[in-house]
């Protein structure tokens, strides 16, 4: 780890920076979603990215994008097996993501009972009004959101609920970081790294990207000055051949996270291999609930199966691609002709994070 101050300089000072560094191209990845977001609003991509040479690839953060399609069919089936008795709740992102089959969209139309959360919660309210009723939330995310349903996995148990579960797709950004590090098609000169992430898990799990990879890694929060800043950190990083992880969000990120969260983590799931959309089987990169909470999951209530691999392809979708990369969203035939927004083919293009979706919104046409 490094140290970065703790007051960042104003943005001219950090542009300044920047442009006495020798310019040389670099190709950096933005793993998170938000981080996507952001820097397109930021407007740096036809600026300060172009005049320096600077590459910045979208990566894995999106939530929604990652979601294994079969377990969408698998969530989307269940809600429209017993209509009448099981409730479905999710967030909003999630609900026009298509697996192979359908979309819980779909199968709300159809007559399910789908509904959308802003926490998980809200499924404990949802579980006491409707004792008739079975609720099943369908928990995605990243170590960011793991906290909230930890909590309320807790609670559920403190209240002796019999009538909810948990289908539990969570990911685990630190694996799917070595997986990119690895990848020889990528050529990465170093990653900036999620802030919100970051808050839960501290610094310590991204060491290995510089020790054991050689790249460096900045973590950053969501202001235009912010990013900037992390792009002056890995430039000069690389200029120095002295690969670190810098803590730019200190205002945020304590180097060791949140110690409480992470042991409620810890308290209610255990890591498990898990499958990524467009990526494939990575070893311990999602959660399972440990045995504990068994009256809690959806996948023994039910008797479905754990989705580890799902070797079915998408078409002429290119998300998979997208979110480990290896091209932009504009490379993909689709792209604002048979996939937009409204008319979403890939997930990548329904989420607000998903690449495709803000190449769209932001007008980086082909
Ligand atoms: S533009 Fe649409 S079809 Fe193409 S990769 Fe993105 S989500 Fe998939």
């Amino acid at each position: 780890m490094s140290e970065a101050p703790s007051k960042h300089p104003d943005a001219a000072t950090v542009i300044e920076r920047i442009r006495a560094l020798p310019l040389r191209p670099a190709k950096f990845m933005e793993v998170c979603g938000t981080h996507t977001v952001a820097i397109f609003r930021a407007g740096i991509r036809n600026t300060l990215l172009a005049e320096r040479k600077i590459e910045l690839v979208s990566g894995p953060g999106c939530p929604v994008c990652v979601t294994a399609a079969a377990e969408i069919d698998d969530v989307a089936q269940l809600a429209l097996r017993e209509p009448g008795r099981i409730t479905i709740t999710t967030y909003g992102d999630l609900l026009r993501s298509k697996g192979h089959d359908t979309s819980l969209a779909d199968a709300r139309a159809k007559g399910a009972d789908v509904r959308v959360v802003l926490s998980p919660n809200e499924n404990i309210a949802l579980a006491q009004q409707h004792p008739e009723r079975e609720i099943v939330f369908f928990g995605i995310g990243f170590e960011t959101t793991q906290p909230g349903l930890a909590h309320t996995l807790l609670e559920a148990e403190r209240r002796r609920l019999a009538n909810f579960t948990a289908y539990v797709s969570h990911k685990l950004v630190a694996p799917v970081l070595e997986v990119l590090a690895k990848d020889p098609r990528l050529k990465l000169d170093g990653f900036v790294l999620p802030g919100h992430v970051s808050t839960i898990i501290g610094e310590e799990p991204y060491g290995f990207l510089a020790r054991d990879h050689g790249l460096p890694g900045v973590i950053a929060g969501f202001e235009a000055l912010d990013i900037i800043v992390a792009l002056y950190y890995l430039l000069a990083m690389r200029e120095k051949g002295e690969p670190h992880i810098v803590n730019a969000y200190k205002s945020v990120v304590l180097p060791e996270g949140n110690i409480r969260a992470r042991e409620m983590i810890d308290q209610v799931f255990e890591p498990t291999d898990a499958h990524w959309r467009g990526i494939g089987a990575i070893p311990m990169s999602g959660h399972v609930l440990r045995e504990r909470f068994a009256a809690f999951d959806t996948h023994l209530r039910f008797g479905l199966e754990r989705v580890i691999e799902d070797e079915s392809g998408f078409g002429e979708c290119r998300c998979g691609e997208v979110l480990l990369g290896l091209i932009k969203p504009p490379e993909c035939g689709l792209f604002g002709t048979r996939c937009t927004p409204e008319e979403p083919v890939g997930a990548c293009m329904v989420s607000s994070e998903g690449a495709c979706a803000n190449y769209f919104r932001f007008g980086q046409r082909r």
